[in-house]
């Protein structure tokens, strides 16, 4: 099957054209033509990223909010453009509601250090699900351990879904708030969030959702979601990486309380006391990301001039065929199989460990996949392995490195068995 073939029925979708794009997919690994597929952990990058990220380092850079000059205003005028861009990217209601941070964890920890330890106590709890990414783990540990209270887990099923019913008999009083995972990074289950959301706020709890592995591959709307935050990656969305954003409600963010303390995110400052700047700059301590930002607003552009719907369709296709051929080959065992899932495979081999597999695949084929708990330690438990090897997917990958994968899985095994 020749990857020049693979195009999405009538969405002019080509993913040769669009290969193009990305300098680092066209390289050579241990003379072989580098298979990327760690696009979970994280994206490789357009040329437009890269190009507006130099432009902006050769002409337009100065420092944000300060300056009366001209690159400084130019610099402030990028920045900014860059959240709007990202409030049109979520749908976000008011461009105030986009909080630039320096990743995803960043994002997580924020909200647990001001809107959580606010309503956190001895009596309370966050609901998480077993999928949770140690970073939507641990940063409710931490604020919990000093607030009192502890974590609830709700519970999967063997196909890695989680139990809808089971989650709301979970939401009771108790529950400060709700943290789950879109979808998740370990085996691709694409969570019911909406639903979640509206079960949560029937019982009037708020919810965060972790939008890592959803803002790269599918349309996200937290206006139709209704969620109360929601977190994004931006090296995971084909962005620089030391960007992220959180997005919160402008009822939530404008009543929270500044977490880190510095330049930009105060009105007045005196020795005994000082007032905060409203939100998003209330969140933004000191010099940000600028770089970073514009990058991200170049690749805001990226992902819309290609058309996140057509994205997600043909990850689909991708996933539909990735999973016949690859639960074809003898040997391999593939965890998490959820009926709703985005193009994440996770698999073991008898009688290979996934760390040799990974890099028997590296050498011999090229094939970039990751291996072990992929930060998800409650996970694999579950499922009753240390780790798994995990191909993961973006829409520059194709049949053809799918078929690459399979056979150089397949040899694998041959080698150690
Ligand atoms: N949540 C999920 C679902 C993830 O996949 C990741 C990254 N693997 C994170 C959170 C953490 O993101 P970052 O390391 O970029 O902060």
């Amino acid at each position: 099957m020749s990857a020049t073939l693979i195009t999405t029925a009538g969405s002019g979708f080509d993913v040769e054209k669009l290969r193009n794009d990305f300098p680092a997919l066209h390289q050579d690994v241990h003379g072989k033509p580098l298979v990327y597929l760690d696009n979970a952990a994280s994206g490789q990058k357009p040329l437009a990223v890269i190009e507006a990220i130099d432009h902006y380092y050769r002409h337009d850079h100065a420092n944000v909010h300060r300056g009366v000059h001209t690159l400084g205003e130019r610099a402030t005028a990028a920045y900014e453009g860059a959240r709007e861009k990202m409030r049109i990217f979520l749908n976000a209601r008011d461009v105030n509601e986009i909080v630039f941070v320096r990743g995803l964890t960043e994002a997580v920890n924020l909200v647990a250090n001001t809107f959580g330890r606010e309503r956190f106590g001895p009596d309370k709890t966050v609901l998480l699900t077993r999928m949770e990414h140690h970073s939507n783990i641990i940063p409710w540990q931490l604020v919990c351990a000093q607030t009192g209270g502890g974590l609830k887990v709700a519970p999967i099923n063997d196909r890695g879904e989680l139990i809808v019913e089971e989650f709301e008999k979970l939401l009771t009083p108790d529950v400060a708030l709700v943290a789950m995972v879109h979808v998740s990074n370990a085996i691709g289950t694409i969570n019911p969030v909406r639903e979640c959301i509206a079960l949560a706020h029937a019982r009037g709890i708020p919810i965060l959702v972790d939008g890592a592995q959803a803002a790269p591959h599918m349309p996200v709307d937290v206006q139709d979601l209704d969620c109360d935050f929601y977190c994004v990656a931006g090296h995971k969305m084909f962005g620089p990486t030391g960007i992220g954003v959180l997005y919160g409600k402008a009822e939530h963010l404008e009543n929270m309380p500044p977490w880190q303390g510095g330049g930009e995110m105060i009105r007045r400052v005196t020795f005994d006391s000082s007032d905060y700047a409203a939100p998003p700059a209330r969140f933004e301590a000191g010099t940000p990301n600028i770089a970073g930002a514009v990058g991200l607003g170049a690749t805001v552009d990226y992902l819309q001039s290609v058309g996140m719907s057509s994205i997600a369709a043909y990850e689909q296709e991708l996933l539909t065929y990735a999973t016949e051929i690859l639960s074809g080959v003898e040997g391999v065992r593939l965890v998490g199989t959820a009926q709703d899932k985005a193009a994440v495979i996770s698999f073991v081999v008898d009688g290979v460990h996934p760390h040799d597999l990974g890099t028997v695949l590296d050498r011999q084929a090229g094939v970039a996949i990751r291996a072990g708990h992929h930060c998800c330690m409650p996970l694999m438990e579950f499922f009753g392995v240390p780790a798994t090897a995990r191909a993961s997917f973006a829409f520059y990958n194709t049949r053809d490195e799918v078929d690459v994968l399979a056979s150089a899985v397949a040899n694998a095994r041959k080698i150690f068995n």
